[in-house]
């Protein structure tokens, strides 16, 4: 697929924490847009997207030059109170161009050195464990949530055929654990997963996290529904599962391998420290 890349100079890179993200201070998005496109992104119905008048998947703005005006706003806002970054809410931090770009390096280069109180990295790219020694620096002030919205890579094909796959997310949740950088999954969206899911995780993370299309697309499922993904869950043969009840049955599963505090559910699970 053709990408159309540009290279934008922001005007403010942390944002006011908001809905959602209610209990953090900020959000911080590297890029706008995101290339792994998936087909149950809610960005795709919000005005990032729907404004831009290109399939969503098909475009990215490099925000250039960041790192010396997060340097500025990290300063400015640390003056003001506790500082709680959500990175990232409407991309993937740790998308296909980040490998050349380096745009979130660069920033953790400087949340590294003007630590905010707490930072919370959501991806579901492998290549987050290239700044494990950033990461490092941050100790108990920054957690990696890893999406893995099911352990059936079919499953996951099927809704997002160009995200990394999920054998490599969990080596990476390993490495992550490895290296001492608090960790959790995020099965978010949850996506049919077969009765084996929580003992693959168990081994390479404590903290599991669960939310869903009715919980978090931040329109209690509507933008999902427009998006037609309950089509594909029948398409498969899992209509069953697009309803508000079934992350119950993954969250049973969860409890009966991992204690009732390590299994959150929604807001509660993405919430800082
Ligand atoms: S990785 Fe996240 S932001 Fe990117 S398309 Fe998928 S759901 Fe949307």
């Amino acid at each position: 697929m053709n990408i159309d890349y540009s290279y934008k100079q922001p005007k403010t890179l942390l944002n006011k924490g908001t809905g959602f993200l209610a209990g953090y201070s900020h959000s911080l998005n590297p890029y706008t847009g995101c290339t792994f496109g998936c087909s149950y992104c809610y960005v795709r119905k919000m005005p990032v997207s729907l404004f831009r008048g290109k399939e969503w998947g098909t475009w990215l703005d490099i925000k250039k030059d960041s790192a010396a005006l997060l340097h500025k706003e990290l300063l400015r806002e640390k003056k003001k109170g506790p500082v709680t970054i959500f990175m990232s809410s409407s991309t993937d931090p740790y998308q296909p161009a980040e490998y050349k770009e380096e745009i979130t390096r660069s920033l953790l280069e400087v949340m590294a050195e003007v630590q905010p109180d707490f930072l919370l990295v959501q991806t579901r790219s492998p290549l987050v464990k290239r700044d494990i020694d950033l990461l490092q620096k941050l100790g108990n002030r920054v957690r990696v949530s890893m999406t893995v919205e099911t352990d059936l890579d079919e499953i996951r094909t099927h809704f997002s055929p160009s995200a990394p796959p999920i054998s490599a997310r969990i080596q990476t949740l390993r490495k992550l654990r490895e290296a001492g950088i608090p960790t959790q999954v995020a099965i978010a969206p949850v996506l049919p997963s077969s009765e084996a899911f929580p003992e693959l995780l168990r081994p390479v993370v404590d903290l599991v996290c669960i939310d869903d299309f009715f919980m978090g697309d931040g329109a209690h499922g509507r933008r999902t529904q427009q998006l037609g993904i309950q089509d594909k869950y029948e398409e498969l043969g899992y209509s069953d599962w697009y309803h508000p009840e079934a992350y119950q049955v993954v969250a049973r599963r969860m409890r009966e391998l991992y204690p009732e505090q390590q299994v959150r559910i929604s807001q509660e699970g993405f919430a800082p420290f």
